[in-house]
C-alpha cells in the first residue's frame, strides 16, 4: 500500500523506489510493526532497519534474517516484502509464545536493495564493508547518496560504522519470492537456493565495413549486424548445449550507421552469461569465442570481447541448505534445490556468515511487475519453513 498509486488497487503494484516519500512511509510501517511485536528497532547508519530479540546466551553471534521493502518503480507487492514481513510475524510469534533462544534472533529490513539507484544492495553491501567513504558523493536523481542515506534516517559521516565484520552471525538467512517459474511449474512449493550466480558481462564490437545498401553485391559485403546475428543465435546453442540452469543473454544491441541504406558497420552488443560454476561459465564462454572466430571468418568481420565484469557466485551453505530441507519436511513440504538468477541481499551476507535462502512460488514466473503475484498460503508455508530454520539453527 506504500507506494501504490492513488485510488489504486492491490493488484496495481507499488513503486516504493528506495528513498523515495513512499520508501520512508513503508519504513515507518515496519518500524511500527517491530515495535508491536516486541522488538526495539534501530536504523544503523546506512539506513539498514535492525530489531534484535536477546538469547539465553549473549555470547553467541545473533541469527541474522530479513529482506528489503524498496521496490523497482512500477514493482510488485512480494519481492522483498515477503522476507520483511515474515521476518517480523516470525519474532512476534516466538515472544507470545515465550520461546527463548540461545542465540539473540536478529531481523533486518535492508535499505535500498533494488539497482534502481546508487549500486542496488545498497545497506547490505555497506554492512559486508564494500563502502569507502567518497561513495557518499555519488549523485543519483539529483540527490548524493549522502542525502538519500539522511532521508532515511542514516548516519554518512558515520558510514563505515555500519560495517560488521565477518563472523558477526551465526547464519543469514532469507525468504524471497522465486521471481520465475520452476517451482510454480513442478509443483514445488519450497525452493532451497544453492547460491546466488555468478555474472559474467562481455562487450562484444563486430566490425565489418560500412557501404551502400544498393550498390554494394551480397556477396561483398562485410555485414556487422549479420555477424551479430550468428553470434546472438551462438550464445543460445551454446547456452543449451549442456544440460543445467545456465542462462546466457545478448541484450543490448548498438548498430553503426543504423540506417536504412547502409550496411551496418559496426555492432556492439553485450553477452551475459550466468551459472552458479564459475568454470563452467568459462567453459561456455570459450565455446563462445571459438564460434565467435569462425562467424566472424565466415563474414569478413571481425569480432572482439571485452570484458566488462565477473561477478563471483555467492554459495549458500550447505548446512543450511539441510535445515531448509528438514524444516520444509517436517511441515510435509516438498523441496527443490535451485540457483538464484537474480541477485539478493543474501549475496553479501554470505561473505560474513554462512548464508541460506528459501524460495517460494511465484505465479507465472512474474516479478518486478505489478503482476507479480504469490499466492497467500505459499507465503504462509514460506515462513513456516523458515521459522524451522530459525529454530534448528539455534541448536546447531
Ligand atoms: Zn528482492
Amino acid at each position: 500500500m506504500f507506494g501504490r498509486r492513488s485510488g489504486g488497487a492491490f493488484s496495481d503494484g507499488v513503486s516504493r523506489v528506495a528513498y523515495s516519500d513512499a520508501d520512508v512511509a513503508g519504513r515507518r510501517y515496519m518500524i511500527d510493526l517491530m515495535r508491536a511485536a516486541g522488538l526495539d528497532p534501530r536504523v544503523d547508519p546506512a539506513g539498514n532497519i535492525f530489531g534484535r530479540r536477546a538469547g539465553t546466551d549473549a555470547s553467541l553471534p545473533p541469527i541474522l534474517f530479513g529482506s528489503h521493502i524498496d521496490s523497482v518503480p512500477n514493482g510488485g507487492n512480494f519481492d522483498g516484502d515477503l522476507g520483511s514481513l515474515a521476518a517480523v510475524s516470525i519474532l512476534e510469534a516466538l515472544a507470545k509464545a515465550n520461546v527463548r533462544t540461545r542465540h539473540p534472533l536478529e531481523m533486518v529490513v535492508w535499505s535500498a536493495e533494488e539497482s534502481a539507484t546508487f549500486t542496488g544492495l545498497n545497506g547490505s553491501r555497506i554492512v559486508a564493508g564494500d563502502v569507502k567513504a567518497s561513495d557518499m558523493d555519488m549523485v543519483w536523481s539529483g540527490m548524493t547518496r549522502a542525502d538519500a542515506i539522511r532521508k532515511i534516517d542514516g548516519a554518512p559521516d558515520r558510514i563505515m560504522d555500519a560495517i560488521r565484520p565477518h563472523g558477526a552471525h551465526h547464519c543469514y538467512l532469507e525468504l524471497h519470492i522465486e521471481q520465475g517459474g520452476v517451482l510454480e511449474r513442478q509443483r514445488i512449493p519450497v525452493g532451497v537456493v544453492e547460491g546466488i550466480v555468478s555474472i559474467d558481462l562481455y562487450e562484444v564490437t563486430v566490425t565489418g565495413f560500412g557501404n551502400h545498401a544498393g550498390t554494394t553485391p551480397m556477396a561483398d559485403r562485410q555485414d556487422a549486424l549479420l555477424a551479430a546475428s550468428y553470434l546472438t543465435i551462438a550464445v543460445r546453442q551454446v547456452v543449451t548445449s549442456e544440460p543445467g540452469p545456465q542462462v546466457g543473454t545478448v541484450g543490448r544491441l548498438a548498430v553503426t550507421p543504423n540506417s536504412p541504406n547502409v550496411i551496418p558497420g559496426v555492432v556492439r552488443l553485450t553477452i551475459e552469461l550466468r551459472d552458479l560454476s564459475p568454470e563452467k561459465l568459462a567453459r561456455l564462454t570459450e565455446r563462445i569465442r571459438l564460434r565467435a572466430a569462425e562467424i566472424a571468418r565466415d563474414t569478413k568481420t571481425s569480432i572482439e570481447f571485452t570484458t566488462t565484469s565477473q561477478r563471483p557466485p555467492a554459495i549458500a551453505a550447505v548446512e543450511v541448505q539441510r535445515a531448509i530441507e528438514r524444516s520444509a519436511g517436517r511441515l510435509g513440504l516438498t523441496t527443490q534445490r535451485m540457483p538464484s538468477g537474480a541477485g539478493h541481499d543474501a549475496q553479501m551476507m554470505a561473505r560474513l556468515s554462512p548464508m541460506g535462502m528459501i524460495f517460494v512460488p511465484s505465479v507465472r514466473g512474474i516479478s518486478h511487475s505489478p503482476l507479480e503475484l504469490t499466492h497467500w498460503d505459499d507465503c504462509a508455508r514460506g515462513a513456516d519453513v523458515l521459522l524451522g530454520v530459525v529454530l534448528e539453527m539455534d541448536r546447531a
